[in-house]
């Protein structure tokens, strides 16, 4: 059996707790997940006291939230007239220009 080998293997290096997979249920959409044994010595090594609330998709998305919704709106570039993707609303009293046009215009 290597899944025994390996939890001895821990045992012994580290002579203390061992560690067993737990499946945790996600408290975000309510799925069950595993929290490994090598996640539990993670979490273990780093002191953190709570098991993790959320599965790993469920980590992921709200990562991926937390860096924002990147939300892009095309206009036509006031400079070449391409189409141009930008990272605000256009304002029509302002011109948009796109990523090349707005670099020229920095250089200046
Ligand atoms: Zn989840
Ligand atoms: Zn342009």
């Amino acid at each position: 059996m290597k899944a025994e080998r390996k939890y001895t293997q821990i045992m012994s290096k580290r002579g203390f707790k061992m560690y067993e997979d737990k499946t945790l249920v996600c408290k975000e959409c309510g799925d069950d997940f595993v929290f490994t044994s090598g996640e539990q010595e993670f979490y273990a090594e780093r002191g953190f006291q709570n098991e993790p609330q959320r599965c790993k998709t469920c980590r992921d998305n709200r990562k991926a939230a937390a860096r924002g919704p990147r939300e892009y709106f095309t206009a036509i570039c006031a400079d070449c007239g391409n189409e141009a993707k930008v990272p605000f609303e256009p304002k029509t009293d302002r011109p948009v220009y796109c990523s090349d046009c707005f670099a020229k215009t920095r250089e200046m």
